[in-house]
């Protein structure tokens, strides 16, 4: 599955043993008190509008320093979140921290929050967004909450309507990691969602595979036809942006256009990052 081959900078689980019910129990009591402990944080990551490089918003992703055993994975810790309901506490926190530290960018960019599926098996999930948004002074249209399908999959009508409440409040609601999992077209007929984020594993073999150019270009179609946003994820080739370009993509996000940083590393402005830029940046390095 394309989630497990993200490795990104953290520590992951190395063996079956360290992936042992003993090593999650060990993760799950830690993960008990790290909010507490203030080793819970977010970093954000840009995306860009395709067209001309404007950064026009960051993608929240959590990240947990562990006093002993460093940066652990969100692919690591939020599963065993889940499962134990440390999710909900920790779903409130990550809303509460986007929404404050978004509402002092000066640039006005959005964020984006993912939320897990089992955030919405709680009614309080819609007054927990208000409640960001009211403590933060955050405008709700400039919070976007990412959502996978299998809340679509769960699908309750409950979830639909719990949706249609976050709708209620003026946020989006994007679509992530489509094209994996079992999507479904008609996932999109169900809800009215403002973007849908296309898989890194497409974006991945976009300039070599007639497969992922096909999807890729079905996605973009359809999007344009309802009216709404597509972000490639995972984009880090200057190749591979012009290819999702041509196909129609209208939002960009990758290494290629920034890595997931703290809030304090982030530029004052609207940053324009266009391709051009950094294989210029990527030649004088390598000539000087
Ligand atoms: P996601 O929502 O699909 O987030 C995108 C992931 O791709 C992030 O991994 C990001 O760092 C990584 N990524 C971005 N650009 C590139 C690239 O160019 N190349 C590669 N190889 N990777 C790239 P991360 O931060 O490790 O997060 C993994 C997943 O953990 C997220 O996937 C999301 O499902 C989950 N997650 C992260 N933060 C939260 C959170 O606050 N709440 C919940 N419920 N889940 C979260
Ligand atoms: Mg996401
Ligand atoms: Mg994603
Ligand atoms: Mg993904």
């Amino acid at each position: 599955e394309a989630k497990r081959n993200g490795r990104g900078r953290h520590a992951r689980f190395h063996s079956a043993l360290e992936a042992s019910a003993r090593y999650r129990r060990l993760i799950e009591t830690d993960l008990r008190g790290a909010i507490a402990r203030r080793e819970l944080g977010l970093h954000y990551q840009p995306i860009v509008r395709a067209e001309d490089g404007e950064t026009i918003g960051y993608e929240a992703l959590l990240r947990w320093r562990h006093p002993t055993r460093g940066p652990i994975s969100p692919l690591d810790f939020v599963p065993i979140a889940e499962e134990t309901g440390l999710i909900h506490e920790i779903g409130a926190f990550v809303l509460q921290e986007a929404c404050r530290e978004a509402s002092r960018w000066a640039s006005g960019c959005s964020v984006a929050v993912n939320l897990s599926p089992v955030q919405f098996r709680s009614t309080a999930l819609a007054a927990q967004v208000a409640s960001a948004l009211a403590a933060s002074g955050l405008p709700a249209g400039r919070l976007e909450l990412e959502i996978t399908e299998s809340v679509l999959l769960d699908a309750s009508t409950n979830n639909l309507a719990l949706l249609g409440q976050l709708k209620q409040l003026g946020v989006r609601i994007a679509l992530d990691d489509f094209g994996t999992g079992y999507s479904s077209l008609s996932y999109l007929c169900a809800f009215r969602f403002d973007k849908i984020k296309i898989d890194r594993s497409f974006v991945r073999e976009i300039c070599d595979s007639r497969e992922a150019v096909a999807v890729v270009r079905a996605i973009t179609g359809l999007s344009r036809s309802l009216g709404i946003a597509t972000t490639a994820e995972g984009v880090e080739t200057p190749e591979q942006a012009a290819c999702l370009r041509r196909e129609g993509c209208t939002q960009l996000q990758g290494y290629l256009y920034g890595k997931p940083m703290p809030a304090s590393a982030l530029p004052e402005g609207r940053e324009t990052i266009v391709e051009a830029a950094i294989m210029a940046t990527n030649e004088a390095l390598l000539s000087g």
